[in-house]
């Protein structure tokens, strides 16, 4: 049976750029966005980087969460050895000018639909050999941003969550590994998206920053690497990886008993 990687928000940036390095690697692929022309262009990148490769296009809107498990349901006779949350945006904005209905797009795709994912694919294949849950946070998912409070909270979210779930299954014999990467600027759609504009200019706004190839780099060694966190330094833009970076209760003598 085939085994392919699943890769959210494939139709632009990382996720595009991923999709292609998995191709590379020989992977057969599931691409996710909402974007169909963008996915359907994708797939034909891939089949002409290796044509005998199996690619299934999956258009999705995952800012609501019937989509989100309607599409996980669509893949379940598929065998999927990596999962890969990258869907996400920003929104660089103080909160009191925060536009509602963009921040709950942002709430429900960030944090529910990483959240939805990684459970259901936990669920199918935390006993399963090699495989492996990749949640792509940011480094404002460890420090906080000025003018982008929300959007840092839902990476937040994404770090704390993704590092106590490799904890938890760690700790209870699974066989799946969890890991979280945590890229800084990155030339990508995102700036136009997080700023409600068309011409965003990175050299402009940010001066330094990584190109989609180098940040997916990142996340390929990651995938190579038994360590759980990928973090990029937002001052010196150099990439480790390393081992946790939030406090873990583990050990605690104050947790409950399971008795
Ligand atoms: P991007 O070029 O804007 O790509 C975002 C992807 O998410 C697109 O494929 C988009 O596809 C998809 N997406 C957006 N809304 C969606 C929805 N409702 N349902 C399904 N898919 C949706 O940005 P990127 O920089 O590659 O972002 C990828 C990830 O990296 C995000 O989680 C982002 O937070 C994180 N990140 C980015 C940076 C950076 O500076 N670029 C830094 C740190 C972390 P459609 O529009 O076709 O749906």
């Amino acid at each position: 049976m085939n085994k392919y990687v699943a890769i959210t928000g494939a139709s632009s940036g990382i996720g595009y750029e991923a999709a292609k390095r998995f191709a590379q690697r020989g992977k057969n692929l599931i691409i996710i966005a909402r974007n169909t022309d963008k996915l359907e262009e994708l797939k034909k990148e891939i089949t002409m980087i290796d044509s005998s490769l199996e690619v299934v296009v999956k258009p999705a809107d995952l800012s609501k969460k019937e989509n989100v498990y309607s599409l996980y349901e669509s893949l379940k006779s598929l065998d999927i050895e990596t999962w890969i949350n990258n869907a996400g945006f920003g929104d660089y904005r103080c909160v009191h000018n925060l536009d509602l209905v963009k921040m709950e797009n942002m709430l429900s795709l960030n944090i529910e639909a990483v959240a939805i994912l990684s459970t259901l694919y936990t669920c199918d294949y935390r006993d399963t050999d090699n495989t492996q849950l990749i949640n792509i946070s940011s480094v404002g998912g460890y420090t906080i941003v000025p003018t982008a409070v929300m959007y840092c909270s839902t990476k937040f979210f994404v770090s704390a969550f993704t590092e106590g779930l490799s904890h938890e299954l760690i700790e209870t014999g699974a066989k799946m590994r969890v890991k979280v990467l945590a890229p800084a600027a990155t030339k990508t759609n995102f700036g136009n998206v997080a700023n409600n504009i068309t011409d965003y200019d990175y050299d402009k706004s940010f001066g330094t920053y990584h190109t989609c190839d180098q940040t997916v780099d990142f996340l390929m060694q990651l995938y190579d690497s038994s360590l759980p966190v990928g973090l990029v330094d937002r001052e010196t833009l150099t990439f480790s990886l390393c081992d946790y970076q939030f406090n873990y209760a583990g050990n605690s003598k104050h947790n409950q008993s399971l008795n």
